[in-house]
């Protein structure tokens, strides 16, 4: 029985909300708090029993901290956007909640995310006891855990990684993001980078793809390598792992949209005047663009992520494919969101149950391949996010290299 905050009443925010008030036996009392109170009071109103709501702007301190003392919950659920992960968990040290995010902190006038921020924050969660659990979505968080369960159960070493995100899904736009537009557009324009031999090779923007045929009749799809955060701390609580590369498919459409709208100079980051106003042209780009949230109701298809690890067990090679297929037409049957919200607010709602049933305990600051997986993947499998294990005679010919 514990009492939930949850901040940022998002596409994620909403599957969060209504994954925790399916679960009244963990959390018994719920707030949804955001930069506005509407957008949680409409969340709640899809309900089938009551919530708190309330306003905060989580870039402030002193305003989370009043809430925090006022709703006094046991954790904090951040899934606002990134650029508030270091004021909240300020906010979580001086009111002293624990804390659980899904993305790492980025600073809003640089493209650039790491977590050399948040794990700056380890003496000071250690010391007053509470504990701070990192990047606990799908993509980082499920395949992390997807990565430590791998590593358990089905191998002594591995020594490659490939972290493989398809969205296979169509929501019907000419141009449209699956999470927010600003967050994503910054992690897609970004040079890529995978993990070689102890350290990060550098490539162009999506430079480097391949066609991967996806199973259980996704067929093939265009996959691109990027960088992505989960690799920075699978790095350092893998260090066996040799090679480590992240995948994302994109369609034809979204990429030349996107190249297009680069082109113009739509996704720069820094300000510009119009009509003597100062804008960022990005900020602008995402009020124009559909809300993820609002895409739901029109997509149709399936999401499939997952990790194909490949090693070693008993002396004999293994190559180990683990991914979770989610529908979008059924996650909005269930919670009026698409996948990518799902896959995302699904395993946060999880990590949290981890840590108010003490099945994951600790002082400090941690990733979730820290804990043990096994509690998390069958909670997985009883939450809307099963997941399938199969073992293939080799790596499959677009990762093989
Ligand atoms: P949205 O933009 O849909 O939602 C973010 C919400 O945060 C908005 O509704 C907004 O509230 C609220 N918000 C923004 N600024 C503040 C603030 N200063 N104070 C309080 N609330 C604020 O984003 P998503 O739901 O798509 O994404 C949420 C998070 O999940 C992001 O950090 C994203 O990077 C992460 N993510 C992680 C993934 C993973 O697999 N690990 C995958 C996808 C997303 P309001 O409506 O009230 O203005």
């Amino acid at each position: 029985m514990s009492k939930v905050l949850i901040i940022g009443a998002g596409g994620v925010g909403r599957v969060v909300t209504h994954k925790c008030a399916q679960a009244p036996e963990v959390f018994s009392e719920i707030c949804l708090a955001s930069r506005r109170k509407s957008s949680c009071d409409n969340i709640a109103s899809e309900l089938k029993r009551p919530i708190h709501t309330a306003e905060v702007d989580a870039d402030n301190v002193a305003e989370t901290v009043a809430l925090l003392k006022d709703f006094q919950p046991d954790l904090v659920i951040n899934v606002a956007l990134p650029y508030q992960d270091l004021p909240i968990m300020d906010a979580c040290l001086e009111a002293g909640v624990d804390y659980l995010d899904t993305a790492n902190y980025e600073p809003r006038d640089e493209a650039k995310f790491e977590y050399k921020w948040q794990w700056a924050y380890q003496d000071r969660f250690r010391e007053a006891g509470l504990i701070a659990l990192l990047g606990c979505g799908f993509d980082p968080g499920v395949t992390n855990i997807f990565t430590a369960y791998a590593r358990k159960h089905h191998f002594d070493r591995i020594d490659t990684l490939d972290i493989i995100d398809c969205n296979a899904g169509d929501h019907g736009q000419h141009f449209a993001t699956n999470f927010n537009p600003e967050i994503n557009i910054r992690e897609v324009t970004a040079n890529g980078r995978y993990w070689e031999n102890g350290r990060w090779v550098e490539t162009g923007p999506l430079e480097i793809h391949r066609t991967f045929e996806f199973p259980e009749g996704i067929g093939p799809r265009e996959m691109y390598l990027m960088y992505h955060e989960e690799m920075e701390s699978l790095s350092r609580n893998f260090p066996e792992i040799k090679r480590m590369r992240f995948w994302m498919t994109f369609s034809e459409q979204y990429l030349t949209h996107l190249r297009v709208l680069q082109n113009v100079g739509m996704t720069r980051i820094d300000p510009g005047v119009h009509n003597g106003v100062e804008i960022i042209p990005l900020q602008f780009l995402k009020t124009v663009l559909p809300d993820p949230g609002s895409l739901g109701k029109t997509t149709k298809g399936r999401t499939c992520i997952g990790i194909i690890a490949d090693g070693e067990k008993g002396g004999e090679r293994r190559v180990c494919y683990i991914y979770n297929i989610c529908d979008h037409e059924k996650c909005y049957e269930e919670t009026n969101s698409q996948a990518v919200s799902y896959t995302t607010g699904v395993p946060a709602m999880i990590g949290a149950m981890m840590m108010l049933t003490g099945k994951w305990r600790g002082k400090g600051v941690f990733n979730v391949e820290e804990f043990d997986p096994d509690p998390f993947m069958d909670e997985l499998n009883r939450r809307g996010l099963p997941w399938t294990e199969v073992f293939l005679p080799e790596k499959p010919a677009p990762i093989a290299d």
